[in-house]
């Protein structure tokens, strides 16, 4: 189950599979054909055992404690930040802020950067294939100051289109937020390009990088982005950590997004003094094991390689785009010259749901509806999409076992 990459190296699916308990279970009598990592990915052994080890090892409170499973459990939780830090190729791990996820990491820069920069009548630019992430904390921005959302729009390929962005970007616009790879088409953006024109206005960037870290490798300091925000469930580590990548300087001057505890230097009744940047960001007791068990999906994937990671999932991606666009009544939405992961598709006569339904029945795992991106589904006049998603550890035969049952789906609806 080897596959050939780009610059002749190998990556060991086989191998890789094995690390992954979960991909051995039969689903409905059958192997399981897990096609929805978009969604979120399974869990490698290394990420599972970080989980078990802190809880029999270290279980403790972090940063208030001065016991020696307390000092234990915060070396952990930093270092992991240290891992993230070296993983975006950020400067400095005070600009490492850990979140519940990629939707709590907009909203925190929405409310915290937001609130302070944007006023009457101000812009925010985003485009046309966000994420609700980063559609919905920008119209409560907008609705609270009487700001007005800008949306620079996407072409048929679902590309965007850079003279409208560039166009959009005026003298009121205060913070453009964009996807760095869409989940609904795939389309890789060009982050650098986005970031040179705003900044060169003077206008900082949010880089929503929640389906762009599991399959390219991320320098926060070479794409210069202001705001980098990710979640652990889409790079092989636990539901409900995520990070906020932010400048020092930018994350110095906010305001804390929550008050409570672990955020604070000093209390009274008047007065409340914070802690600096990250801490002031992280109230209350913080997904420990989530953040450790972050920095050991980190260790996993640089163990492998994200570059050699990339290499495959491209190779999938065009197998894919390959074999099902010779599939009768299929067509691909999304088909950007620059992609990843994910290949959102309709089959002609056939609803999503009934797709998934019936791949379901064979054990393959994809996704159908609206991907939370309802805008970009307007876009393409289909109220929902189905979509598959792919990880490091997907095979081409898998991707065959997904267009035969395909097959079978045209046949139940008397289409082949
Ligand atoms: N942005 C994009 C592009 C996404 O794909 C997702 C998850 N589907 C999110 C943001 C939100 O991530 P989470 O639900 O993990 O916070």
């Amino acid at each position: 189950m080897k596959t050939a990459l780009h610059g002749g190296t190998e990556l060991d699916v086989r191998a890789i599979r094995s690390d992954f308990p979960i991909l051995a279970r039969p689903v409905r009598r059958t192997p399981l054909v897990y096609l929805d990592n978009a969604a979120t990915t399974q869990k490698p052994k290394a990420v599972l055992e970080s989980i078990r080890a802190y809880y029999e090892e270290m279980n403790s409170n972090i940063h208030r404690g001065v016991h020696y499973l307390s000092e234990l459990a915060t070396k952990a939780y930093e270092d992991a930040r240290d891992k993230v830090r070296r993983f975006l190729n950020a400067a400095d791990a005070r600009e490492i802020v850990f979140t519940r996820g990629a939707t709590e990491a907009i909203n925190l820069v929405a409310y915290a950067y937001g609130r302070a920069h944007v006023g009457p009548g101000d812009e925010i630019l985003i485009t046309g294939m966000e994420h609700h992430s980063n559609i919905v904390p920008w119209q409560f921005l907008r609705d609270e100051k009487g700001a007005k959302l800008q949306v620079a729009p996407i072409d048929d390929r679902g590309e965007l289109v850079f003279e409208e962005f560039e166009r959009l970007l005026t003298p009121r616009t205060k913070l453009v937020a964009v996807a760095h790879v869409s989940n609904a088409l795939g389309t890789v953006n060009p982050i650098k390009r986005i970031v040179a024109l705003a900044h060169a206005r003077g206008v900082p960037v949010l880089v929503d990088g929640a389906q762009a870290v599991p399959h390219l490798t991320v320098d926060v300091r070479d794409l210069d982005c202001d705001f980098y925000a990710f979640s652990g469930h889409k790079i092989y580590a636990p539901t409900g950590i995520g990070v906020l990548y932010g400048k020092l300087a930018l994350l110095d001057r906010m305001p804390p997004y929550q008050g409570g505890g672990e955020m604070i230097l000093s209390v009274t009744f008047e007065k409340t003094e914070y802690k600096k940047t990250p801490y002031k960001f992280e109230a209350g007791t913080p997904n420990i094991e989530g953040a450790i068990a972050l920095g050991a999906a980190i260790e996993y994937l640089n163990g492998i390689g994200i570059d050699h990671i990339a290499a495959h999932e491209h190779d999938l991606l065009r197998y894919a785009t390959e074999r099902l666009s010779a599939v009768p009544g299929l067509r691909i939405i999304g088909t950007a010259r620059e992609k990843a992961g994910v290949i959102s598709f309709e089959l002609a006569g056939v609803h999503p749901h009934d797709v998934g339904t019936i791949l379901d029945q064979e054990g393959i795992a994809i996704r159908t509806g609206h991907h939370c991106a309802q805008p970009v589904m307007d876009r393409f006049g289909v109220a929902a999409t189905a979509r598959a998603s792919f990880g490091l550890y997907n095979t081409m035969e898998e991707v065959d076992a997904l267009v035969a049952a395909l097959g079978k789906v045209s046949q139940v609806f008397g289409k082949s």
